[in-house]
């Protein structure tokens, strides 16, 4: 990736933090600023957690991971460590 100075991503849904995560990575240098229209990050990803410890997602509940792409939300979920329920 070239330089880059300033960028816009609109949007904090999964796509929006995939491209500001990515391009963070790969244009260490570029300004990124993340623009979410509500008050919450996530947009259709939603997992609810009850007092009882259940968790209901409100939104997608799987992945599926086959092919490169498959393979590269699988990495981003690792390298996050995001926790599965
Ligand atoms: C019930 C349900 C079940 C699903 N199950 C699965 C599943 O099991 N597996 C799977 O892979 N996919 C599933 N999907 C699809 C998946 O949820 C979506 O493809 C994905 O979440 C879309 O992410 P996104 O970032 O593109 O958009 P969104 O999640 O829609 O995020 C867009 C974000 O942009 C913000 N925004 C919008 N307009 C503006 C603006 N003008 N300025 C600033 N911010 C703005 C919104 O507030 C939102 O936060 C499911 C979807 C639904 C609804």
């Amino acid at each position: 990736m070239g330089t880059l100075g300033r960028v816009a991503v609109l949007g904090g849904g999964i796509g929006g933090l995939a491209a500001a995560h990515y391009l963070r990575k790969r244009a260490p240098g570029a300004k990124v600023l993340l623009l979410e229209g509500s008050e919450r990050l996530g947009g259709w990803l939603w997992s609810n957690r009850r007092p009882d410890g259940a968790v209901f997602e409100l939104g997608p509940r799987g992945v599926r991971p086959v092919g490169a792409v498959g393979r590269n939300t699988l990495n981003l979920v690792s390298w996050r460590r995001l926790r599965t329920c």
